[in-house]
Protein backbone atom coordinates (compact mmCIF):
# COMPACT_ATOMS: atom_id res chain seq x y z
CA UNK A 1 0.00 0.00 0.00
CA UNK A 2 1.18 3.44 -0.87
CA UNK A 3 2.23 5.79 1.84
CA UNK A 4 -0.67 7.66 1.31
CA UNK A 5 -2.97 5.22 1.73
CA UNK A 6 -1.25 4.43 4.71
CA UNK A 7 -1.43 7.62 6.24
CA UNK A 8 -5.08 7.82 5.45
CA UNK A 9 -5.85 4.77 7.10
CA UNK A 10 -3.65 5.61 10.53
CA UNK A 11 -5.53 9.36 10.70
CA UNK A 12 -8.69 7.69 10.11
CA UNK A 13 -8.04 4.92 12.86
CA UNK A 14 -7.15 7.71 15.09
CA UNK A 15 -10.19 9.74 14.54
CA UNK A 16 -12.46 6.94 15.53
CA UNK A 17 -10.35 6.07 18.46
CA UNK A 18 -10.31 9.73 19.52
CA UNK A 19 -13.80 10.22 19.51
CA UNK A 20 -14.16 6.68 22.01
CA UNK A 21 -11.58 8.04 24.34
CA UNK A 22 -12.92 11.58 24.50
CA UNK A 23 -16.46 11.10 25.02
CA UNK A 24 -15.49 7.29 27.24
CA UNK A 25 -17.65 5.91 25.06
CA UNK A 26 -16.85 2.62 26.60
CA UNK A 27 -15.82 1.65 29.25
CA UNK A 28 -13.29 -1.58 29.75
CA UNK A 29 -14.84 -4.75 30.35
CA UNK A 30 -18.13 -3.45 28.97
CA UNK A 31 -20.03 -5.37 26.35
CA UNK A 32 -20.58 -4.08 23.09
CA UNK A 33 -22.99 -5.33 20.37
CA UNK A 34 -22.64 -3.41 17.46
CA UNK A 35 -25.57 -2.99 15.52
CA UNK A 36 -24.59 -4.24 11.96
CA UNK A 37 -26.62 -3.30 8.44
CA UNK A 38 -23.81 -5.10 6.50
CA UNK A 39 -23.07 -2.00 5.00
CA UNK A 40 -19.43 0.05 5.29
CA UNK A 41 -20.43 1.80 8.31
CA UNK A 42 -21.28 -0.42 10.45
CA UNK A 43 -19.08 -2.91 9.31
CA UNK A 44 -15.81 -0.24 9.49
CA UNK A 45 -17.11 0.03 13.05
CA UNK A 46 -17.25 -3.78 13.85
CA UNK A 47 -13.74 -4.03 12.20
CA UNK A 48 -12.88 -0.65 14.19
CA UNK A 49 -13.86 -2.24 18.28
CA UNK A 50 -12.41 -5.56 17.24
CA UNK A 51 -9.12 -4.19 16.09
CA UNK A 52 -9.19 -2.01 19.05
CA UNK A 53 -9.51 -4.61 21.88
CA UNK A 54 -13.50 -4.02 23.02
CA UNK A 55 -13.89 -7.82 21.41
CA UNK A 56 -17.52 -6.47 20.34
CA UNK A 57 -20.30 -8.99 19.06
CA UNK A 58 -22.25 -8.51 16.09
CA UNK A 59 -26.41 -7.89 15.47
CA UNK A 60 -27.87 -7.67 12.29
CA UNK A 61 -31.61 -7.25 11.89
CA UNK A 62 -32.90 -9.36 8.50
CA UNK A 63 -35.46 -6.80 7.23
CA UNK A 64 -35.63 -9.32 4.21
CA UNK A 65 -35.71 -6.67 1.63
CA UNK A 66 -35.15 -8.84 -1.44
CA UNK A 67 -31.71 -9.15 -2.56
CA UNK A 68 -30.46 -6.25 -1.10
CA UNK A 69 -31.00 -8.11 1.91
CA UNK A 70 -29.49 -10.88 1.22
CA UNK A 71 -26.56 -9.47 -0.35
CA UNK A 72 -25.79 -7.52 3.13
CA UNK A 73 -26.78 -10.75 5.37
CA UNK A 74 -24.19 -12.88 3.68
CA UNK A 75 -21.33 -10.21 3.30
CA UNK A 76 -21.71 -9.85 7.32
CA UNK A 77 -21.88 -13.49 7.81
CA UNK A 78 -18.43 -14.32 5.57
CA UNK A 79 -16.79 -10.91 7.46
CA UNK A 80 -17.94 -11.93 11.30
CA UNK A 81 -16.55 -15.60 10.23
CA UNK A 82 -12.94 -14.15 9.06
CA UNK A 83 -12.75 -12.06 12.09
CA UNK A 84 -13.75 -14.62 14.31
CA UNK A 85 -16.39 -12.12 15.60
CA UNK A 86 -20.13 -13.54 16.59
CA UNK A 87 -22.96 -12.58 14.87
CA UNK A 88 -26.44 -12.50 16.44
CA UNK A 89 -29.22 -12.96 13.79
CA UNK A 90 -32.32 -11.22 14.06
CA UNK A 91 -35.56 -11.41 11.93
CA UNK A 92 -37.66 -8.74 11.60
CA UNK A 93 -41.38 -10.74 11.05
CA UNK A 94 -40.76 -12.73 13.66
CA UNK A 95 -40.97 -10.45 16.39
CA UNK A 96 -43.24 -7.83 14.53
CA UNK A 97 -44.99 -10.08 12.67
CA UNK A 98 -45.03 -8.94 9.29
CA UNK A 99 -42.09 -7.84 7.19
CA UNK A 100 -41.02 -4.20 7.05
CA UNK A 101 -41.75 -3.97 3.08
CA UNK A 102 -45.54 -4.54 4.16
CA UNK A 103 -45.63 -2.26 7.31
CA UNK A 104 -43.70 0.56 5.35
CA UNK A 105 -46.25 0.22 2.22
CA UNK A 106 -49.36 0.67 4.60
CA UNK A 107 -47.99 3.36 6.85
CA UNK A 108 -46.88 5.12 3.61
CA UNK A 109 -50.25 4.70 1.83
CA UNK A 110 -52.60 5.51 5.08
CA UNK A 111 -50.29 8.20 6.34
CA UNK A 112 -47.73 9.24 4.10
CA UNK A 113 -45.06 8.41 6.40
CA UNK A 114 -41.70 8.19 5.29
CA UNK A 115 -39.94 4.85 4.50
CA UNK A 116 -36.80 5.77 6.77
CA UNK A 117 -38.86 6.68 9.61
CA UNK A 118 -40.56 3.87 9.87
CA UNK A 119 -37.74 1.96 9.27
CA UNK A 120 -35.50 3.83 11.88
CA UNK A 121 -38.41 4.08 14.46
CA UNK A 122 -38.69 0.02 14.25
CA UNK A 123 -34.96 -0.84 14.30
CA UNK A 124 -34.36 1.53 17.26
CA UNK A 125 -36.37 0.00 19.49
CA UNK A 126 -35.25 -3.89 18.41
CA UNK A 127 -31.94 -2.25 18.69
CA UNK A 128 -32.43 -1.61 22.60
CA UNK A 129 -34.76 -4.91 23.57
CA UNK A 130 -32.43 -7.40 21.72
CA UNK A 131 -29.20 -5.96 23.30
CA UNK A 132 -30.46 -5.83 26.54
CA UNK A 133 -31.95 -9.18 26.46
CA UNK A 134 -28.65 -9.99 25.61
CA UNK A 135 -26.99 -8.37 28.51
CA UNK A 136 -25.40 -5.81 26.46
CA UNK A 137 -23.54 -2.44 28.02
CA UNK A 138 -23.39 -0.29 25.28
CA UNK A 139 -25.46 -1.00 21.60
CA UNK A 140 -22.97 0.73 18.47
CA UNK A 141 -24.33 2.12 15.03
CA UNK A 142 -22.53 3.23 12.14
CA UNK A 143 -23.86 6.51 11.91
CA UNK A 144 -21.50 9.51 10.53
CA UNK A 145 -21.07 13.01 10.17
CA UNK A 146 -23.07 12.86 7.14
CA UNK A 147 -25.98 10.97 8.83
CA UNK A 148 -25.83 13.36 11.79
CA UNK A 149 -25.33 16.95 9.73
CA UNK A 150 -28.56 15.49 8.24
CA UNK A 151 -30.15 14.62 11.25
CA UNK A 152 -29.84 18.14 12.85
CA UNK A 153 -30.53 19.82 9.49
CA UNK A 154 -33.88 17.71 9.00
CA UNK A 155 -35.26 18.24 13.00
CA UNK A 156 -34.28 22.39 12.37
CA UNK A 157 -36.89 22.18 8.99
CA UNK A 158 -39.04 20.25 11.11
CA UNK A 159 -39.04 22.76 14.30
CA UNK A 160 -38.19 19.92 16.44
CA UNK A 161 -35.14 21.68 18.11
CA UNK A 162 -35.22 20.00 21.43
CA UNK A 163 -33.93 16.72 19.63
CA UNK A 164 -30.89 18.66 19.19
CA UNK A 165 -30.07 18.41 23.40
CA UNK A 166 -30.12 14.61 22.40
CA UNK A 167 -27.12 14.74 19.97
CA UNK A 168 -23.73 13.54 20.45
CA UNK A 169 -21.44 10.81 19.68
CA UNK A 170 -23.33 8.42 22.78
CA UNK A 171 -27.30 8.93 22.88
CA UNK A 172 -29.03 8.66 26.08
CA UNK A 173 -28.83 11.70 28.58
CA UNK A 174 -31.44 10.12 31.12
CA UNK A 175 -29.80 6.60 32.48
CA UNK A 176 -32.59 4.13 32.77
CA UNK A 177 -31.37 -0.05 33.30
CA UNK A 178 -34.19 -0.97 30.40
CA UNK A 179 -32.57 1.54 28.08
CA UNK A 180 -29.18 0.38 26.44
CA UNK A 181 -26.73 3.69 25.63
CA UNK A 182 -25.77 3.93 21.84
CA UNK A 183 -22.62 4.97 21.12
CA UNK A 184 -21.58 6.46 17.41
CA UNK A 185 -17.87 5.93 17.10
CA UNK A 186 -17.85 6.96 13.25
CA UNK A 187 -19.41 10.35 14.70
CA UNK A 188 -16.84 12.52 13.65
CA UNK A 189 -15.94 10.84 9.73
CA UNK A 190 -17.36 12.30 6.73
CA UNK A 191 -19.15 9.48 4.70
CA UNK A 192 -16.65 9.69 2.30
CA UNK A 193 -13.61 9.22 4.44
CA UNK A 194 -15.80 5.86 5.99
CA UNK A 195 -16.20 4.90 2.22
CA UNK A 196 -12.25 5.54 1.12
CA UNK A 197 -11.25 3.54 3.99
CA UNK A 198 -13.62 0.33 3.55
CA UNK A 199 -12.60 0.34 0.28
CA UNK A 200 -8.95 0.41 1.16
CA UNK A 201 -9.26 -2.23 3.54
CA UNK A 202 -11.66 -4.49 0.86
CA UNK A 203 -14.51 -5.06 3.41
CA UNK A 204 -17.11 -7.02 1.95
CA UNK A 205 -20.15 -4.45 1.94
CA UNK A 206 -22.58 -3.41 -0.79
CA UNK A 207 -21.95 0.40 -1.34
CA UNK A 208 -25.22 1.15 -3.22
CA UNK A 209 -27.98 2.72 -0.73
CA UNK A 210 -30.89 0.66 0.71
CA UNK A 211 -33.14 0.85 -2.55
CA UNK A 212 -36.15 1.95 -0.14
CA UNK A 213 -33.97 5.32 0.93
CA UNK A 214 -34.09 6.64 -2.51
CA UNK A 215 -36.08 10.16 -3.15
CA UNK A 216 -36.46 10.73 0.88
CA UNK A 217 -37.10 13.76 2.86
CA UNK A 218 -33.40 12.65 4.10
CA UNK A 219 -31.65 11.94 0.64
CA UNK A 220 -33.03 15.56 -0.52
CA UNK A 221 -31.63 17.01 2.73
CA UNK A 222 -28.27 14.85 1.92
CA UNK A 223 -28.01 16.74 -1.64
CA UNK A 224 -28.25 19.83 -0.48
CA UNK A 225 -25.75 19.39 2.44
CA UNK A 226 -23.41 18.00 -0.43
CA UNK A 227 -23.93 20.99 -2.52
CA UNK A 228 -23.22 22.96 0.55
CA UNK A 229 -19.97 21.60 1.13
CA UNK A 230 -18.83 21.87 -1.93
CA UNK A 231 -18.62 25.59 -1.95
CA UNK A 232 -17.60 25.05 1.74
CA UNK A 233 -15.77 22.01 2.52
CA UNK A 234 -16.36 22.75 6.71
CA UNK A 235 -20.06 22.96 6.15
CA UNK A 236 -21.18 19.54 7.93
CA UNK A 237 -18.50 19.38 10.47
CA UNK A 238 -19.55 23.29 11.74
CA UNK A 239 -23.01 22.08 12.15
CA UNK A 240 -22.47 19.54 14.11
CA UNK A 241 -19.23 20.96 16.38
CA UNK A 242 -22.18 23.88 16.49
CA UNK A 243 -24.89 21.88 17.73
CA UNK A 244 -22.41 20.20 20.02
CA UNK A 245 -21.01 23.37 21.92
CA UNK A 246 -24.52 24.69 22.65
CA UNK A 247 -25.49 21.07 23.66
CA UNK A 248 -24.88 21.99 27.21
CA UNK A 249 -27.59 24.66 26.95
CA UNK A 250 -30.13 22.88 25.47
CA UNK A 251 -29.97 20.04 27.55
CA UNK A 252 -30.10 22.93 30.39
CA UNK A 253 -33.51 23.75 28.71
CA UNK A 254 -35.27 20.99 28.01
CA UNK A 255 -34.37 18.99 30.79
CA UNK A 256 -37.85 19.06 32.28
CA UNK A 257 -39.40 16.98 29.30
CA UNK A 258 -36.70 14.63 29.08
CA UNK A 259 -38.58 12.11 30.89
CA UNK A 260 -38.16 8.01 30.69
CA UNK A 261 -41.85 6.41 31.13
CA UNK A 262 -42.47 2.70 30.04
CA UNK A 263 -44.55 2.11 27.01
CA UNK A 264 -47.68 1.12 28.43
CA UNK A 265 -48.17 -1.88 25.61
CA UNK A 266 -44.08 -3.16 24.98
CA UNK A 267 -42.97 -1.73 28.28
CA UNK A 268 -40.03 -0.33 25.86
CA UNK A 269 -38.57 3.14 27.58
CA UNK A 270 -40.63 6.25 26.05
CA UNK A 271 -41.16 9.50 26.39
CA UNK A 272 -44.93 9.20 25.93
CA UNK A 273 -47.26 6.86 27.42
CA UNK A 274 -47.06 4.59 24.11
CA UNK A 275 -43.80 4.54 22.48
CA UNK A 276 -43.03 5.41 18.91
CA UNK A 277 -43.23 1.60 17.66
CA UNK A 278 -46.30 0.72 19.08
CA UNK A 279 -47.79 3.94 18.13
CA UNK A 280 -47.10 3.06 14.54
CA UNK A 281 -48.07 -0.51 14.67
CA UNK A 282 -51.33 0.93 16.26
CA UNK A 283 -51.92 2.70 13.12
CA UNK A 284 -50.99 -0.18 10.61
CA UNK A 285 -53.72 -2.06 12.51
CA UNK A 286 -56.68 0.66 12.48
P1 LIG B 1 -29.72 3.67 8.88
O1 LIG B 1 -30.88 3.76 9.80
O2 LIG B 1 -29.96 2.70 7.75
O3 LIG B 1 -29.14 4.98 8.47
O4 LIG B 1 -28.56 2.96 9.72
C1 LIG B 1 -27.98 3.56 10.83
C2 LIG B 1 -27.22 2.53 11.63
O5 LIG B 1 -28.15 1.57 12.14
C3 LIG B 1 -26.23 1.71 10.82
O6 LIG B 1 -24.98 2.34 10.76
C4 LIG B 1 -26.16 0.43 11.59
O7 LIG B 1 -25.30 0.54 12.70
C5 LIG B 1 -27.58 0.28 12.12
N1 LIG B 1 -28.40 -0.56 11.21
C6 LIG B 1 -29.02 -0.19 10.07
N2 LIG B 1 -29.68 -1.22 9.52
C7 LIG B 1 -29.49 -2.28 10.32
C8 LIG B 1 -29.91 -3.64 10.30
N3 LIG B 1 -30.69 -4.12 9.33
N4 LIG B 1 -29.51 -4.46 11.31
C9 LIG B 1 -28.75 -3.98 12.33
N5 LIG B 1 -28.31 -2.71 12.39
C10 LIG B 1 -28.68 -1.86 11.41
ZN1 LIG C 1 -44.10 0.15 22.87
Amino acid sequence: MNTEHSEFIKNFEDEVRNTIEKYALINRGERVLVACSGGKDSTTTLYLLNKFGYSPEAMIIDLEIGEYSKKNLNNIKSFCSEHNIKLHNVSFKEVFGYSMCYIRSVLNSKYGLGSCHVCGVLKRVLMNRKSREMGFDKIATGHNLDDESQNIFMNLIQGNVSFCARLGPMTGQVKDKQFVQRIKPLYFCPEDNVRRYSKLMEFPVVYEPCPCSVNTFRSFIGEILDSMETENPKTKKNIVNNIMELKPALIEHYKTTEKITYCEICGEPSQNKVCNACELIKKLRD
